[in-house]
């Protein structure tokens, strides 16, 4: 630790501004927000009336892109971007390992002559073929048809990023194979929101509500992360490698580090975060709060809500912008879910809800009985939903980074229950009982207005110790992980809710007839339905509690604790039955996924427990044997001029140590044992066999770390990397 801290308090001590303070009243705000985007003020300015009307239909209605168009945008487009600095183009695309996948093709063609002109078609525009062989597809493409095509999302429009070396042209697309299998996040997403859209209306229509505008989701992502010194990051090599620390002593209470480096903190950390700010805010992205987070060296930030896809996009960007100027002041960004022990782990709160620009928000209360019938209706879909594909729900957040989160008291539980707070529970609750009564004179509008007490309710849930809570207008599903696309679990949210709006809107054009004036009645009798057979799913109490984890298997609702438990929920059949009826995806599409999210899993611990087996040894063996060596000398030292040496110290380590090599060289074993034969056995092997031996082996390693004297321990310390920024 000693040079790395060396270093680190020098790059803070040093640290200048890298450049002039931001001015932000040479360019306004508003002038600067989507400065980078091809949106639709470019579009407006830049596109011929008839073909600016046409794109905007696609973008807004879903409707298919006049081919002809396709030249027209493209040309112009092209035309921003190089006005822009831009040499290159890109198909960004989020394939199944979490990343964002580009690549880039320059602008120009030879024109024969010796020269070359800029040249982007609308053929290069709407399709691209990236080599797909480099991307794990679990199955889905035989090995002899590598190839998968990026086709663009109209919805998420085009923007440039800026690079000290020059500028590109990004453009957001699904990624797809050949024979229409999706290999991304995108593609499954587009086609959940459609189903979405489908059967709210269904619903929305049976309330005398009618928009032209489809029904989306909307999500709002509150991104955790931490921002280490780089220094730190050099001197580790588990934290360079796996994102997360694989050795620490927890760090003693009332660390004197907090208060010397305190002063000097805001500094460099709000230059970074107002740099963020900015470069998002030419990206289109409305990122809106920043604030610290609980642990040390942990901060958030949240963007405004925004359409489902988009806001996916836009997350994914957040990412990218986060690493990227962290490292241009001088930190690193972790966005892993656990990369300290013991302390606060990292998520990424998903906000959710449904809606569009006409009708608002389907999951705010709002002010008319008529509006609040709606609103319950769209809550119990919800909350059916959740009761009956929750472990699906478990499975889109599992990994081997969030199982270090997962009901680690700190985050929700594993087990998937619904928060609504008291007062909307005791309204679903009348319902459950047929208390909730309606005069019979009484049209639609007034269901249950006597009986209702006024809505909205209470803000929301405060105690978080609940994965999905209802929060005023909106549900607040917190067991993302920091380090996931908020892609996977809007798949499942927007297909389980479409199978529950479906289930809904039939039973309710069944028993009205499609008479409005029965609809009143029908509504009560088939929320007292749902919540006589869903309702086991509301908690509202304490989910850290163990009398919650005893109700819970009562209840029956599953607790799915790590990742090998979890995502075997992708193909089971229900959950192949309900993407396949919806067209979202496929049987194979969803064991492909399950497949390479194992496969995924096994990957990050066999490495892990490499790592951890190459930092025993060259690491941390040598430190301890140096310092055993020392006491031994001095032992020997002071009995050679006849003192006697108090050997307590020696002893613990020398117990520690052998105790370290036996387990170390166990876990070495058990790596190269026989771990199964299916990628599900290999998962297993990898949490109930390697999981447990690396805990055996850490837990001697951090007990060697407050032995060994300081000087000779080079990894830098918990209570060095989160308190000196
Ligand atoms: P808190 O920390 O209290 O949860 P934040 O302001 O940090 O609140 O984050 C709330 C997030 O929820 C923001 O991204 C916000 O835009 C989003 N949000 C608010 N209303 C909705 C809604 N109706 N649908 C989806 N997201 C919403
Ligand atoms: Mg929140």
């Amino acid at each position: 630790g000693l040079t790395a801290r060396r270093d680190a308090i020098k790059a803070i001590t040093d640290y200048k501004p890298l450049h002039a303070p931001l001015n932000f009243s040479e360019t306004s705000l508003t002038e600067m927000f989507g400065s980078n985007v091809f949106n639709d003020k470019v579009m407006r300015e830049r596109l011929p009336k008839t073909v600016y009307k046409s794109l905007k239909k696609t973008i807004e209605l879903g409707e298919k892109l006049d081919a002809s168009v396709a030249d027209v945008v493209a040309n112009a487009m092209k035309d921003w971007a190089i006005e822009k600095g831009a040499t290159h183009f890109t198909h960004v695309f989020y394939p199944l390992t979490g990343l964002t996948a580009e690549k880039h093709d320059s602008f120009l063609t030879p024109d024969g002559m010796g020269g070359a002109v800029a040249e982007f078609s609308g053929k290069m525009l709407i399709q691209g073929e990236p080599d797909a062989s480099s991307f794990p597809s679990g199955g889905l493409r035989a090995t002899f048809e590598a190839r998968g095509y990026t086709a663009w999302d109209v919805t998420s429009p085009a923007y440039i990023l800026e690079n000290p070396n020059g500028t590109f042209l990004c453009i957001p697309t699904a990624f797809v194979s050949w024979t229409g299998e999706a290999l991304d996040k995108k593609t499954p997403l587009l086609r959940s929101m459609q189903a979405l859209n489908k059967q709210a209306k269904r619903v929305l229509k049976l309330f005398g509500v009618e928009t032209k505008l489809p029904l989306t989701s909307y999500a709002g992502p509150e991104q955790e992360y931490f921002l280490i010194d780089r220094n730190f990051i050099f001197a580790r090599p588990d934290l360079l490698i796996a994102g997360r620390s694989l050795f620490g002593a927890k760090p003693p209470k009332g660390q004197e580090f907090e208060d010397q480096y305190f002063g000097v903190t805001p500094r460099r950390v709000m230059s970074f975060m107002m740099e963020v700010d900015r470069e998002l805010f030419k990206l289109g992205v409305p990122v809106k709060t920043r604030h610290n987070e609980v642990a040390p060296s942990q901060f958030e930030i949240a963007p405004i809500y925004e359409q489902g896809n988009l806001a996916t996009d836009h997350n994914q960007l957040v990412m990218t912008v986060l690493r990227s100027v962290a490292k241009r002041y001088g930190m690193v960004c972790l966005l892993h879910e656990k990369p300290f022990a013991g302390i606060n782990g990292s998520g990424k709160h998903l906000n959710y809800s449904i809606g569009n620009d006409e009708v608002g928000c389907l999951f705010d209360p709002g002010d008319t009985p008529h509006e609040n019938a709606q609103f319950l209706v769209f809550c119990a879909a919800a909350i059916r939903a959740v009761h009956k594909y929750g472990p699906l729900l478990r499975a889109t957040v599992a990994s081997a980074s969030n199982d270090h989160r997962l009901g680690a008291n700190e985050a929700p539980p594993a087990i998937m229950s619904v928060y609504l707070g008291e007062q909307l529970t005791d309204v679903f609750e009348q319902f459950k009982k047929g208390e909730v009564k309606s005069s019979k004179k009484k049209s639609v509008m007034n269901i249950g207005v006597d009986t209702l007490p006024p809505l909205p309710m209470d803000p929301g849930d405060r105690n978080r110790t609940s994965p999905f809570a209802f929060t005023g207008n909106r549900f607040e599903f917190r067991a993302v992980g920091s380090s996931m696309s908020i892609a996977g679990s809007q798949v499942a949210l927007n297909t389980m809710m479409s199978e529950s709006l479906d289930y809904i809107a039939t039973e309710l054009e069944k028993t009205t007839g499609g008479k409005k004036t029965k609809l009143n009645e029908a509504v009560q009798n088939l929320l007292q339905k749902i919540m006589v057979e869903h309702d086991q799913v509301i908690f509202n109490g304490d989910g850290y509690s163990e009398e919650w984890h005893q109700e819970a298997e009562k209840r029956g609702l599953a607790n799915l604790k790590a990742t090998p438990d979890a995502l075997p929920m992708l193909s089971i059949p229900s959950t192949i039955e309900l993407f396949t009826k919806y067209g979202v995806l496929s049987e194979a599409e969803l064991r492909s996924r399950e497949e390479i999210y194992l496969e995924q899993y096994c990957k990050t611990i066999e490495t892990e427990a490499n790592l951890m087996l190459r930092m025993s040894k060259t690491v941390i063996f040598p430190a301890s044997f140096r310092y055993q060596s020392e006491l031994a000398t001095a032992c020997a030292n002071l009995q050679a001029i006849g003192k006697e040496f108090g050997t307590t110290t020696l002893d613990q380590l020398t117990a520690n140590l052998r105790g370290m090599q036996k387990v170390t060289y166990e876990l070495e074993a058990l790596l190269e044992g026989d771990k199964g034969n299916s990628t599900l056995e290999h998962a297993n092997y990898f949490y109930k066999t390697i999981l447990p031996a690396m805990a055996e082996v850490r837990k001697h390693a951090d007990l060697l770390e407050t032995i060994v004297a300081d000087d000779l321990w080079t990894l830098p310390s918990y209570q060095e990397m989160l308190f000196i920024r």
